[in-house]
């Protein structure tokens, strides 16, 4: 398998860093591949080796209309040689959005499921049935989470180890990156998680949860920071688009609204509430994700002039 070259750690300058003492690296896990991008790379990396191994022809999942894991499925599956077929949440639209159009174009094979049955989708009868509907197939959940996963995600830590850091924080959907940079870092510093979602309680058990599963430990380094979900999953505000739209100004640096722009948000208010002490060094995970962009912009009715 090709694996990417490592993605660079940037460093983040900026008056408010400078005043706090504070300073911010980004990893640019979003820069490791073209369409498989970001922390959706890590994830498949050791999936694609076990379907391999298991000599499946066709990579089955599941995930919303914009969703980066289809994407990156659609992708890995035009690279690596395997069919894809997606479940999509809700109903068909006329036209495709740009990124089930790509996901098609990567010969991808689009089924709708409606919401309640979407829902059904980690149950042992619905899964079963599906196995024995795809024999070929290798079934890999929605966001992609699982134990190869956090494998995957694990290894995002070894390149981070060139500069000594005492935080790493990272946006969290499912939690299995989370998982993997836990699981990676060993004690080594502190992590901080910023859901996407409201109801970070959960996603606190789904961690330790996994992370048990994963390797029977259990870690105390890390914390999820549940302010910054801006009302929900894809949900914004309008101070979190500025937000984005200035750091890219500033930085010429993209980030996206659902993951990477809340996380940032959340760090610089962080910064600015004294959270890290002076003299901290943080890094930032890019988890990528921007391949949603074109279909955000005119859903949030950004015009070209105000696009992020
Ligand atoms: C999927 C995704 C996440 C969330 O990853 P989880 O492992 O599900 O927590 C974060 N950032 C981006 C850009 C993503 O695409």
């Amino acid at each position: 398998m090709i694996v990417p070259a490592p993605a660079p750690l940037q460093r983040i300058t900026e008056p408010l860093l400078q005043d706090k003492k504070v300073t911010l690296y980004l990893k640019r896990e979003d820069l490791l591949h073209p369409h498989i991008s970001g922390n959706k790379w890590r994830k498949l990396k050791y999936n694609l080796q076990e379907a391999q191994n298991q000599q499946k022809s066709t990579l089955l999942t599941f995930g919303g209309a914009y969703s980066n894991h289809i994407a990156a499925v659609a992708a890995a599956g035009r690279e690596f040689q395997f069919k894809t077929i997606g479940f999509i949440r809700g109903e068909p639209h006329e036209t495709l959005n740009p990124t089930l159009a790509w996901a098609q174009s990567c010969g991808m094979q689009l089924h709708y499921l409606d919401r309640t049955t979407y829902r059904q989708k980690q149950e042992v009868v619905f899964l079963e049935n599906l196995k024995n509907q795809y024999p070929n197939a290798y079934v890999l959940p929605e966001g992609g989470t699982n134990l190869f996963a956090i494998k995957g995600c694990t290894e995002i830590v070894e390149e981070l180890m060139i500069v000594p850091f005492d935080y790493i924080c990272c946006a969290a959907g499912t939690g299995g990156t989370l998982a993997g940079l836990i699981v990676g870092v060993q004690d080594h510093g502190q992590i901080l998680g910023f859901p996407a979602l409201k109801g970070g309680e959960f996603l606190k058990k789904d961690i330790a949860n996994l992370i048990k599963e994963y390797n029977g430990q259990e870690y105390a380094n890390w914390q999820l920071q549940t302010n910054y979900h801006f009302g929900g999953y894809a949900k914004v505000k309008p101070e979190l688009l500025a937000f984005i739209q200035g750091f890219k100004k500033k930085h010429h640096i993209p980030l996206e609204p659902i993951y990477t722009g809340k996380m940032l948000y959340g760090i610089y208010d962080l910064v600015r509430q004294n959270f890290f002490e002076p003299g901290s060094t943080v890094i930032a995970i890019h988890t990528g994700g921007l391949q949603g962009l074109p279909g955000f912009n005119p859903h949030f009715g950004l015009e070209t002039q105000t696009a992020i």
